[in-house]
């Protein structure tokens, strides 16, 4: 009781990302250990971390391969000089994550989170177009309902308006194509709405000049539009666009890489190979901050000239590569391909989604969307009308609240809601997941005052 009012005190002095602090004290919620899929507060209440953290806990929390390479490379070495060299431990994270790129995605930096790591691809495609006789090229187009990041540049590549209006004007050069999600209800298909968001990449390009355009930023799935989950059409369109328009094609698989979707990267579901791959979150299952830009290996010799050419990348950070985290990525790329958990997670990934499709029942539910264990839930008020629940009475709110109450964490929006348990999780773990799921929705409806 001491120390709550003490906490208390000490969270006026902080906040939590995207919460009112007068509505987090109310009841905060203050986590003092977790261990693979659960976490406990200092009352010690137990909850079931459906999403990971944030998308982060790919092998759960405290994974113990990972905190045992950790615990070994406290005792080496925790920081190389980044101008003066590299840490072995960091060749050796690389010489892994090179073996499971797609294609020769090898050109490879490792970061400390997923931010840095778009802020870097950002640059580094400005910079290659540069020095390869384009440039102009500075532009970049990413989707509205996007994130990409909470750094300007990145902020600006994002499109999600609720994200970046308290900090306009936004940086020039981020355009912007609407998400397929957007412009469902326009067309007969969806295979027909991604065709024509897809084609939309190219009509920007053309108007704005191909010449101005480096490069067009998207995430496989896009979490923050609701797990919107393109077709594999949308994606070859966009690879058959960006090279004949010279334009780089940067994945941002900071939420969906290392083996969410089933695959090692979400690139490789959807039968693409972009120019760029930035990861960061699941790199290091949380353990420590980790992130990584992976570009093709085949844009590195732009960078490579006589020193007094000044032509590497002028671009750094005092993080990038740090021993420690490198020791606990690699850890991480270990434990998923010794133990088949891609395998795992394509297996369990088939069951959840039959899961979450039962709750169609409550005619509340509109579609269930996603690849692998990484899968959204959009909630309506009517499966009849499709239309979503009017202001003020979102199911997504009420939901937030009885999930909380049972134990539950999940990603919920007022109109969706996310799931993306831990790579390693077993089928009695979807089981209490989708259990812990159906109660927490059942209890909203009720709490809006929703007919079952
Ligand atoms: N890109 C995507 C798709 C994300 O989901 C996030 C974080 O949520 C980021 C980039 C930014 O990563 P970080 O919060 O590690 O800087």
């Amino acid at each position: 009781m001491q120390n709550i009012e003490r906490y208390k005190e000490l969270i006026k002095n902080t906040f939590i990302d995207y919460k009112s602090n007068s509505e987090f004290l109310k009841n905060p919620l203050i986590f003092e250990k977790a261990e693979g899929m659960y976490l406990w507060d200092i009352n010690g209440k137990r909850y079931f971390d459906a999403i990971g953290g944030i998308y982060v806990t790919s092998l759960g929390h405290r994974p113990p391969r990972v905190i045992e390479a950790v615990k070994k490379q406290l005792d080496k070495i925790t920081l190389a000089p980044p101008l003066h060299g590299i840490s072995d431990i960091t060749l050796e994270f690389m010489e892994k994550l090179m073996s499971v790129t797609p294609e020769n995605l090898n050109y490879i930096k490792a970061y400390s989170g997923g931010s840095e790591s778009i802020e870097s691809a950002i640059k580094f495609a400005r910079q290659y177009f540069k020095q390869t006789g384009h440039p102009q090229k500075y532009k970049f187009i990413s989707n509205y309902l996007s994130y990409h990041g909470g750094t300007m540049a990145t902020m600006s590549a994002g499109g999600n308006s609720s994200y970046k209006i308290k900090f306009e004007p936004q940086m020039p050069g981020f355009l912007k194509a609407m998400s397929p999600i957007q412009m469902r209800d326009r067309f007969s298909s969806w295979e027909e709405t991604n065709r024509f968001c897809a084609q939309m990449f190219e009509d920007i390009i053309v108007n704005e000049m191909p010449e101005t355009v480096a490069g067009v930023i998207i995430e496989p799935i896009c979490n923050t539009g609701g797990i919107v989950t393109p077709t594999e059409e949308y994606f070859q369109i966009l690879r058959e666009i960006c090279t004949r328009h010279n334009v780089m094609l940067i994945f941002d698989e900071v939420l969906t890489g290392f083996g969410k979707t089933g695959d090692m990267f979400a690139a490789e579901t959807f039968n693409v190979t972009p120019d760029i791959i930035c990861g960061g979150k699941g790199l290091s299952s949380g353990v420590v901050p980790m992130g990584a830009m992976m570009a093709k290996e085949e844009l590195r010799e732009s960078f490579n000239g006589n020193p007094e050419d000044d032509v590497h990348f002028s671009h750094g950070h005092t993080y990038a590569g740090n021993p420690v985290a490198a020791a606990a990525g690699l850890a991480v790329l270990n434990e998923i391909t010794e133990n088949n958990l891609l395998e795992n997670v394509t297996k369990n990934g088939i069951y959840l989604k039959s899961k979450l499709e039962e709750l169609k029942k409550y005619s509340v539910v509109r579609e269930v969307r996603g690849k692998g264990t990484l899968l959204g839930v959009e909630l309506v008020q009517d499966t009849k009308t499709m239309k979503p629940f009017p202001e003020g009475m979102k199911l997504g709110n009420a939901l937030k609240e009885t999930a909380a109450e049972n134990g539950l964490i999940m990603r919920i929006a007022p109109d969706w809601f996310a799931v993306s348990p831990a790579l390693i999780a077993e089928k009695e773990h979807i089981d209490e997941m989708c259990d812990l799921i159906e109660k927490s929705l059942k209890q909203a409806i009720d709490k809006i005052g929703g007919k079952l």
